[in-house]
């Protein structure tokens, strides 16, 4: 078995603390990654808290991992030892069903493994990337280039394609006003790829002291959800909203905003369900829909598309025992605009 380190809540209850644990052998088809950083997705909290559903404890979060591959098995053709990679959200699936043969493992109708807090095909709990290394499926690891800040990509495994995959599905760009509801994690992703697929966007916020980034993030236009002046400006505009919040919200707000046959894409997942008014759908013909993370092969698609056009996430840098306050600042909005562990400092 192979020996690792990681951090881990015990129970819904408790803090994560350090935490020994040990992984599979390398299977003939497995890669073993050394994590070098790994990012905090608001996820992680719902997970950890129950917010959801019961969690599989001890519980070792963690789904945006890059590292560097340490070994392999004999069968893997794909990888070289010393060679950047990643993993997103998943380390396996069924991978036969219609989903798995059209490159859409997330949405795996047979088995889908999550990186964490899942049993994997064997029958044992799988640990996330909190940790010091893993044992992946080859064909559920991802190649990392180069060019681009190490740390800076580990929030595009899971950020990063889960934004990128609704904007690239629903053909989002040049012509379309795009809005972005919530500022955090996903959100800034959005905001990125919007800009970058030629879309104008628009970021709706609660957090004024956001603002001044907007900019820098390449948006065209900010507004304050609180301000009823900036909210009664942007009535019926929007072709796309993508709604990243984490927490209860009001969507008929946000439905108000669309043009006629516009389309609100939920990607955030607060634990409450979604209030909806018959009128708000009614009126102008609007679309609600939902989108969770990406396939193995878009997500690569994504890594290769960030390579050329130099999109990384926006990070904080933070030891590992820092967690905690990471966590804290993460429920107040207070993201600039990812936590990334360096895993060094396990
Ligand atoms: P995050 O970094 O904490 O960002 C969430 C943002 O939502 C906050 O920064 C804040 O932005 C806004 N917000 C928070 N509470 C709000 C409230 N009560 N009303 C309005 N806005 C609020 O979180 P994240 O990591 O981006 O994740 C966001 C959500 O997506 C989480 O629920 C997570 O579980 C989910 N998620 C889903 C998928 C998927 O596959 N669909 C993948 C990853 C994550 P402002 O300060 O700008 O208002
Ligand atoms: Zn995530």
């Amino acid at each position: 078995m192979i020996q690792t380190k990681g951090y881990a809540a015990q129970s819904a209850e408790t803090d994560l603390a350090p935490w020994n644990f040990e992984r599979r052998e390398v299977g003939p088809h497995d890669v073993l990654i050394d994590i070098k950083y790994c990012g905090v997705c608001h996820t992680d909290l719902h997970n950890i808290k129950n917010d959801w559903f019961p969690g599989v404890f001890p519980m070792v979060p963690g789904h945006e991992i890059v590292g560097i591959v340490a070994a392999m098995g004999s069968h893997v053709t794909g990888f070289k030892v010393g060679e950047r990679v990643g993993v997103g959200v998943l380390v396996d699936s069924c991978r036969h069903c219609e989903e798995c043969n059209n490159g859409l493992e997330q949405a795996c109708t047979v088995s889908p493994v999550l990186t964490y807090n899942s049993i994997g095909h064997d029958g044992s709990p799988t640990y996330g990337g909190y940790s010091n290394n893993i044992v992946v499926d080859e064909r559920f690891v991802l190649h990392v280039s180069n060019k681009l800040d190490f740390a800076a990509v580990a929030p595009l495994l899971c950020a990063g394609i889960t934004t990128y995959s609704p904007l690239r599905n629903w053909k989002v760009g040049k012509g379309h006003k795009l809005a972005v509801v919530g500022l955090g994690g996903l959100g800034h992703m959005a905001v990125k790829f919007g800009v970058a697929f030629g879309a104008e966007v628009t970021i709706l916020s609660t957090s004024a002291k956001k603002q001044r980034d907007a900019e820098s993030l390449g948006a065209h236009q900010f507004v304050v959800t609180s301000e009823e002046a900036q909210v009664a400006a942007v009535r019926n505009s929007f072709d796309f909203i993508i709604d990243t919040v984490s927490a209860k919200h009001d969507l008929n707000l946000y439905l108000g905003m669309l043009k006629t046959n516009g389309t609100l894409i939920c990607v955030g997942a607060p634990a409450e369900p979604y209030q909806i008014h018959a009128f708000s759908l009614l009126a102008g013909n609007k679309t609600i829909a939902g989108s969770g993370a990406g396939g193995l092969p878009q997500t690569q698609e994504m890594l290769d598309f960030c390579a050329e056009h130099n999109i990384t996430s926006d990070i904080e840098l933070i030891d590992m025992k820092n967690i905690h306050a990471a966590f804290d600042r993460m429920v107040k909005g207070d993201v600039r605009y990812r936590f990334v562990i360096d895993l060094a400092t396990l």
